[in-house]
């Protein structure tokens, strides 16, 4: 799939990623996010929380920049859920059965990745990893397969929830990849953590999710990429958790749903 937007030097992206219908978190972000053109959204924008027409609305007046994820798929019916756990399967099937069939037929359009932009050079898009859209890549041995392999120096990624990114040096010293965690003061303000592109170098670059961080910090994250001056701005965000929380008790989704949230895993 290629995006054509209006081409200019200048690009600012927002990037969200695994909003997973939690209608709270993502609007903190959007009251938080720094100046921005365009929105990117790496997928999983439905699963697990209790807002799954609410988001996906929201989610289309944002933009039209898409790549679909695995719940994405698997609740419109392009995947079954063998590999899901059961809260997850629990979560797939209730989604199913509140979305308008407007929206099922949305999520059954998304495209599937990598995603390019026109105007903005060397960079793609993926749910899980450029190769295989349900990939998992977490750790940097994983990344630097992927990152030799890739046409471009500039991934960005979702799906396994963790804000940071892998960093590969191709020079003449050898290939190694290592991990980027952004490192925050507080645990409950909204924070950015500037990440500079330096050429010579591939990235592979995950803004977090919005819905349901696994990190650890239950804020919620997303990123903007500035292409001209070449900088990721990671981002975090205190959102209205007990409002999320209730919301998904008052459906009677999994409580452990509920409860992860505050946990941040
Ligand atoms: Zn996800």
């Amino acid at each position: 799939m290629f995006y054509k937007i209006i081409a200019r030097c200048s690009v600012r992206i927002l990037l969200l990623s695994d909003i997973h219908a939690n209608l709270e978190a993502l609007e903190a972000c959007l009251a938080a996010a720094p100046a921005y053109d365009v929105v990117m959204n790496l997928g999983d924008v439905v699963g697990y929380g209790a807002s799954p027409n609410e988001v996906i609305v929201q989610s289309r007046r944002l933009g039209q920049l898409f790549v679909r994820g695995n719940h994405d798929k698997a609740v419109c019916g392009l995947m079954d859920t063998l590999d899901f756990n059961p809260i997850a399967s629990a979560a797939v099937e209730w989604t199913r059965n509140q979305l308008t069939p407007e929206n099922l037929d949305w999520l059954r359009a998304l495209p599937h990745g990598p995603v390019t932009m026109e105007g903005v050079a060397d960079v793609q898009f993926v749910h899980g990893s450029p190769a295989d859209e349900d990939e998992y890549v977490v750790m940097p041995p994983e990344a630097l397969r992927l990152l030799e392999e890739s046409p471009v120096p500039l991934t960005f990624f979702g799906h396994t929830h963790l804000q940071g990114c892998f960093v590969t040096s191709m020079d003449a010293a050898g290939k190694q990849s290592e991990g980027f965690y952004p490192n925050y003061k507080t645990v409950g303000q909204a924070e950015t953590v500037d990440l500079p592109i330096r050429s010579g170098f591939r990235y592979m670059v995950n803004p977090g999710s919005v819905g349901q961080p696994r990190d650890g910090d239950w804020r919620a994250a997303f990123a903007v990429y500035d292409t001209e001056a070449r900088v990721v701005t990671y981002c975090r965000v205190p959102y209205k958790l007990q409002e999320a929380q209730e919301r998904i008790i008052a459906a009677n989704l999994p409580p452990r749903l509920a409860t992860r949230l505050a946990a941040g895993k």
